[in-house]
C-alpha cells in the first residue's frame, strides 16, 4: 500500500510537501520520499528508507534548506519513490498507490520494446517504473496514462510532477481514492485528506475514477473526466484509512462508529465495559458503546514512544516481539470485568489470539467477547494490498480444520446464516480463546459506509471480483 501527496504554491511548498507527504505514513513502513522541481525547471527526487525510523527524522534537515513551487511525495510499503525521468515527454517524476499484478507480463511486453528496467528490488520490478514506461509509450501524458490504465490489472492512481505542475489521476475503477484541495496559496491533491486541514487546505473535490486533472499556476483543470463506474475498497473505512480522512465526501470515524452501533444493535450480552483494540478497534468500540449504552474503557494502551508508527521490523521474529511490548494490559480496568472487545478486522488472528486476548485473560478478565467491524476475510486482496495469503487468513483455516481439506467451493461458509458460517465461527472463537466471537454482517458494514453496494469493492469478504 501507498499514500500520496503533491502541492502546487504560489510560494515556496516544501513545509506542506513534508507536512502532507509524513500524513500518510500510516498507509506505508519501508520506503518515504519527496520530489520537487529545483530553479533549473529539473525534477529532484530523494528517497529514504523509513522502516526502521520515521519519515519525518529522514527529511526534516533537508527540508530545510529547500525551495521550490510544485512538489509530490509518498509513502510506500514496497517500492522506492517517487522516481525521475528524462523521457520523450519530457522531464517528470511520478509516484503511485496501488498494486500491479500483471507487472511481469507487462514488463516483459515492454523490454521486447526496448524498455529497460533499473529500480530492481529483490528480483521484482518497481511498479512506479513500470506505470512510467507504460504512460512512456505514447505522445503525451494524457494519452499515456489512459493507456497505462486500460493495460494494468488492480489499481494504480498516479500523481505525475512537471516543470508546469502535477497531473493527477485516479484509477479507473476507483479502489483508490484521490482528493483535491486548496487554501488562499496552495493547492494540493492527496490519499488522505486528513493531510490538508493543518495546513489551512479545504477539500475542494473528490477526483471520480479514471479521472485526469492538472494543477498548474492557474489552478485546476480536468483534462479527462472520470466515468461513474466507481468501487472504492471498502477497507479504507475499516481499518486502512486515517479517522479523520475522508472518502467519497464519507469520514472515517462516523463510519467506525457506525460499524460499532451496528454490532451492538445485534448483540443480546450486557458486558461491563466495551474497549477496542487499538488503534482502528477503538473508534468501533466507541460506536458500540454509545448504542448499546455500556461504558467504554480503555483496557489495553499502546505505548508509542520510542516505537514510533513507522517502525516495523523485517522479520515476523521481530514484529511479534515488538507486538507482544507495545501493548500494555491496565488490570485495575480488567480485573473482574466481562468485556466486549471491538477489533477492526481479523486476518491471522495471530496478534489478537497471542497479544491481546491473552493479556486481558492475565490482567483478570472475567470473560472477553471479541466482535468484528467487518464480516471475515475470506479472500486475500488483489487489488490494493499484497500482504494476504488464503492459507494465512484465519477463516480459511477454519474451513480446513471443518472439512479436512482445503475445499475450493466455500459458498456455504461466505453465507452468515448457515450451519457451516456458524461452526466455521465458533471454531475461531475456540482457537483465539474467547467467550464469543460475532463478525459484522456484509449488509451492515455497507450500511456503515453509506455506500451502494455495486459502488464498493467487497472481494475479501465475498470473493466477487470488480
Ligand atoms: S479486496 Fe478488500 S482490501 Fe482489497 S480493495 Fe477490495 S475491499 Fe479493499
Amino acid at each position: 500500500m501507498s499514500g500520496i501527496f503533491g502541492v502546487v504554491s504560489k510560494k515556496n511548498c516544501i513545509s506542506t510537501l513534508y507536512y502532507g507527504t509524513d500524513y500518510h505514513s500510516h498507509m506505508g513502513t519501508a520506503f518515504g520520499g519527496i520530489a520537487y522541481i529545483n530553479e533549473s525547471g529539473t525534477p529532484v527526487k530523494k528517497i529514504r528508507d523509513i522502516s526502521n525510523s520515521q519519515f519525518k527524522s529522514k527529511f526534516h534537515v533537508c527540508s530545510d534548506k529547500l525551495s521550490s513551487g510544485y512538489g509530490i511525495g509518498s509513502i510506500s510499503d514496497k517500492d522506492p519513490q517517487p522516481l525521475a525521468f528524462k523521457s520523450r515527454l519530457g522531464r517528470y517524476a511520478i509516484c503511485c498507490s496501488g498494486m500491479v499484478t500483471n507487472k511481469e507480463e507487462l514488463a516483459a511486453e515492454l523490454i521486447k520494446r526496448h524498455c529497460s528496467f533499473n529500480e530492481i528490488e529483490n528480483n521484482s520490478i518497481n511498479t512506479t517504473e513500470l506505470v512510467a514506461n507504460l504512460i512512456n509509450q505514447k505522445d503525451n501524458i494524457i494519452d499515456g496514462i489512459v493507456y497505462m490504465q486500460e493495460c494494468i490489472k488492480g489499481s494504480v492512481s498516479l500523481l505525475l510532477l512537471t516543470p508546469d505542475g502535477i497531473y493527477c489521476a485516479r484509477d479507473k475503477n476507483g479502489i483508490t481514492p484521490l482528493v483535491i484541495g486548496q487554501s488562499e496559496d496552495e493547492t494540493a491533491v492527496a490519499s488522505e485528506s486528513c493531510s490538508f486541514p493543518n495546513r489551512g487546505i479545504s477539500i475542494k473535490k473528490f477526483m471520480e475514477p479514471g479521472e485526469i486533472a492538472f494543477i498548474g499556476k492557474d489552478g485546476i483543470s480536468t483534462k479527462k473526466p472520470g466515468n461513474k463506474n466507481c468501487r472504492i475498497c471498502s477497507f479504507l473505512w475499516i481499518y486502512t484509512g486515517f479517522p479523520a480522512s475522508s472518502y467519497e465526501n464519507i469520514n472515517v470515524e462516523a463510519v467506525r462508529e457506525n460499524c460499532g452501533r451496528f454490532l451492538a444493535k445485534r448483540d443480546r450480552i450486557r458486558p461491563n465495559l466495551v474497549a477496542g483494540v487499538p488503534d482502528s478497534g477503538i473508534s468501533h468500540a466507541i460506536g458500540y458503546a454509545i448504542e448499546a449504552g455500556i461504558p467504554y474503557r480503555r483496557v489495553l494502551m499502546k505505548y508509542t514512544p520510542g516505537y514510533g508508527r513507522s517502525y516495523t521490523p523485517l522479520t515476523q521474529d521481530k514484529r511479534d516481539r515488538i507486538a507482544l511490548m507495545k501493548l500494555i494490559a491496565d488490570s485495575e480496568i480488567i480485573n473482574g470485568n466481562s468485556i466486549v472487545l471491538c477489533e477492526d478486522s481479523i486476518v491471522r488472528g495471530t496478534q489478537l489470539k497471542n497479544y491481546t486476548i491473552s493479556k486481558l485473560k492475565d490482567a483478570g478478565a472475567k470473560d472477553i467477547h471479541v466482535r468484528s467491524a467487518c464480516p471475515p476475510i475470506m479472500f486475500p486482496c488483489k487489488y490494493m494490498l499484497s500482504t494476504r495469503t488464503t492459507k494465512e487468513l484465519i477463516a480459511r483455516q477454519a474451513i480446513r480444520h471443518i472439512e479436512g481439506k482445503d475445499i475450493s467451493d466455500i459458498s456455504e461458509y461466505l453465507d452468515s446464516s448457515s450451519e457451516k458460517y456458524k461452526k466455521m465461527v465458533s471454531w475461531i472463537a475456540e482457537h483465539i480463546g474467547v467467550s464469543s466471537l460475532r463478525y459484522q454482517l456484509l449488509d451492515d458494514t455497507i450500511a456503515a459506509i453509506g455506500l451502494p453496494k455495486h459502488r464498493l469493492c467487497t472481494y475479501c469478504w465475498t470473493g466477487e471480483e470488480i
